[in-house]
Formats: structure tokens, C-alpha cells, sequence
């Protein structure tokens, strides 16, 4: 008998990586672990595939990759959490598997975290370009002698760049202010990163 194809057989990625607690989405679509992924960039079947980082290969290659083990260390672990039993007729899966894989309980909080922190990121990158935009207003808009009206742009980037520097300060803060900012300025973040999607696609 041969553990790699048997286990490959009764095993394809999408079941481990899930089990393992990542998220696939209906698209069969996940956050890559192997690299450092903001939106999901891997594709997850019978095998994976990240059209990021190009890491590639089937289930085993897969939990050896993500629990840093070698390949028949990886194989015998499938085996051993999809309670993969030897039988007359080859390995056959158990119907019963937990979907939670006790021995493992800290994937998922991994997973959770990486994604959390992820998103930290990616708010703070977006914010920081906006207030990049808001400096040029300032200085681009700054009123003449003789106007007889402020520019808009020029009021919006004194009216919103404390607020801007306040949420960035959210987004290196500690970990409850990144909470705050994930759960009550998700709206002004994506209003500002529509704002600078437009612009730049106005100046390329
Ligand atoms: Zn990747």
C-alpha cells in the first residue's frame, strides 16, 4: 500500500485546508497562508494553487507546507485526524469526523488573527493615502488673496485630516483601538478608499 495516494484519494486540499481552519469560499477561493494575503489569492480543490506567491501542490504538500512537517509526516497526520483506516479494500475515510480538529485548537484563532491583522493593514495603508491626498488639497488648494471663496477641497482637507490622523492612530494603536476601528469607521475607510481609487484612475 502507498500512505500518498491513498490519503489523496480519500482526502483532496479543500477538505484539510478547511478542516484545518481556513475559510474557502464559494468560489473555492482562500486567503493564502503562505504568504502575506489580503484577499483570497488561492485557489483551493483537489489541489491548491496561489496566484500570489505561485505556491502549488496537492493535499499533502499542503498540510506539510502549513504545519512545517515532511511529507510522510504530513500523509500520516491526514490519516490520523480524518480517521483514515486501513481496510481489506485500501484506506477508507471514517464517516464521523469532527469538523473541529481538537489536537489542533489553535489553527483557527491563528487564521482569525492573520486576517484580523491583515485587514488592520490594509485600513492603514488606505488611510495613510488619503491623508497623502487631504496634504495635497492643503497645499494645491490653498486660497489666493482676493478669492472671494474657500475651495471645497481646501475645507474638506482641513476638516477631515485630524480625523484622518486620529483613525491612523487607531490602526497602530493597540489591539481594542484596531477593534474600534474595524467595527465603527469600516464606512468612512471605504468612503475614503473609493475617493483615492478614483483619483488615481483619473490620473493614469
Ligand atoms: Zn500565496
Amino acid at each position: 500500500m502507498n500512505i500518498f495516494k491513498d490519503v489523496k484519494q480519500v482526502v483532496d486540499t479543500r477538505e484539510a485546508a478547511e478542516f484545518y481552519g481556513i475559510d474557502v469560499n464559494n468560489s473555492g477561493m482562500a486567503i493564502c497562508p503562505f504568504h502575506d494575503d489580503n484577499n483570497p489569492s488561492m485557489k483551493v480543490d483537489e489541489r491548491y494553487h496561489c496566484f500570489a506567491c505561485q505556491a502549488d501542490g496537492d493535499v499533502i504538500d499542503f498540510v506539510a507546507n502549513y504545519f512545517e512537517l515532511s511529507k510522510i509526516e504530513a500523509a500520516k497526520k491526514i490519516a490520523k485526524d480524518f480517521d483514515i483506516e486501513y481496510q481489506s479494500d485500501g484506506y477508507k475515510k471514517q464517516n464521523n469526523i469532527k469538523k473541529i480538529n481538537q489536537s489542533k485548537p489553535n489553527r483557527k484563532e491563528v487564521s482569525i488573527d492573520n486576517e484580523f491583522n491583515n485587514r488592520i493593514r490594509l485600513y492603514n495603508s488606505i488611510l495613510c493615502d488619503y491623508r497623502d491626498l487631504l496634504e495635497i488639497y492643503k497645499k494645491v488648494f490653498v486660497p489666493s488673496f482676493g478669492d472671494k471663496e474657500l475651495e471645497p477641497k481646501f475645507v474638506i482637507a482641513l476638516r477631515n485630516i485630524e480625523f484622518v490622523d486620529y483613525l491612523i492612530s487607531l490602526a497602530n494603536g493597540t489591539t481594542e483601538e484596531k477593534i474600534r476601528l474595524l467595527m465603527y469607521n469600516e464606512s468612512e475607510v471605504k468612503k475614503y478608499e473609493e475617493i483615492v481609487r478614483t483619483i488615481r484612475s483619473k490620473v493614469s
